[in-house]
């Protein structure tokens, strides 16, 4: 208690303090006048971020271009502000997207809602969606900032062919989940050069080929 008096009385650095404090406020604004102005010139330059910042969320896809993402609304569950839409459907010998039985057909993030906590990807049993370092999110409208699953899919890289075709003969999806597949087979690319148009899907032609810095295939979270 005394304590409390006493420092009441006699605040810390005393009278010469508590007159020098606003020119020592003003030193800060004097300091900062000499220093060297930094302008960032975006859009015209964009300045890398961080390797780990959260930005557009990428669907990945196999070795061999079948997609990752299963359908099954783990991440739609997760999300906390409620900005992601999921509707699987099953996979057919006529029209594989992913290894096993369900695939994500219909697939949408509103980016006037999501906050990039990163809780969606956490959630992804198998690491269908990952997080670039796209921070170019901007949108004329409402409905462009929802972004459907063609604008969210990862490009087709070397090795890949476009879904939907099936799986490289022999294997179970358990081994795409092991990662013994590592491209595209003869077979697949054949079943594509028949039944590709007729097939169609949306990772056939519409799928992003390029996201400004967005990585090569997986992107770490
Ligand atoms: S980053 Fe967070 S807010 Fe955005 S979609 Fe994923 S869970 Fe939802
Ligand atoms: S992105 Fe992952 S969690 Fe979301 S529906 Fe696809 S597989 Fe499930």
């Amino acid at each position: 208690m005394a304590d409390r008096q006493d420092a009441e009385k006699d605040p810390k650095g005393g009278w010469l303090s508590e007159l020098f404090a606003p020119i020592a406020g003003f030193g800060v604004t004097f300091r900062e006048m000499f220093r060297p102005t930094v302008t960032e010139q975006y859009p015209e330059q964009k300045v890398p971020p961080q390797p780990r910042f959260h930005g557009r969320h990428q669907l990945n896809r196999y070795p061999d271009g079948l997609e990752k993402c299963i359908g099954c609304e783990l991440c739609a569950w997760a999300c906390p502000a409620d900005a992601i839409y999921v509707e699987g459907a099953d996979n057919t010998e006529a029209e594989r997207y992913s290894p096993g039985e369900r695939y994500g057909r219909v697939y949408q993030i509103n980016y006037l809602r999501c906050i990039f906590c990163g809780l969606c990807i956490e959630a992804c049993p198998t690491r269908a969606l990952t997080m670039t370092n796209d921070y170019d999110l901007t949108g004329r409208s409402r409905s462009g900032l929802i972004h459907e699953k063609q604008d969210l899919l990862g490009p087709l890289l070397e090795g890949m062919v476009p879904a939907p075709h099936p799986m490289v003969p022999g294997t179970t999806e358990r081994d795409y989940y092991r990662g013994t597949v590592v491209q595209a087979v003869s077979e697949q690319r054949a079943w594509v050069e028949e039944h590709g148009e007729q097939a169609g899907g949306v990772s056939a032609g519409s799928a992003r080929t390029s996201a400004g810095p967005a990585p090569e295939g997986e992107v770490a979270q």
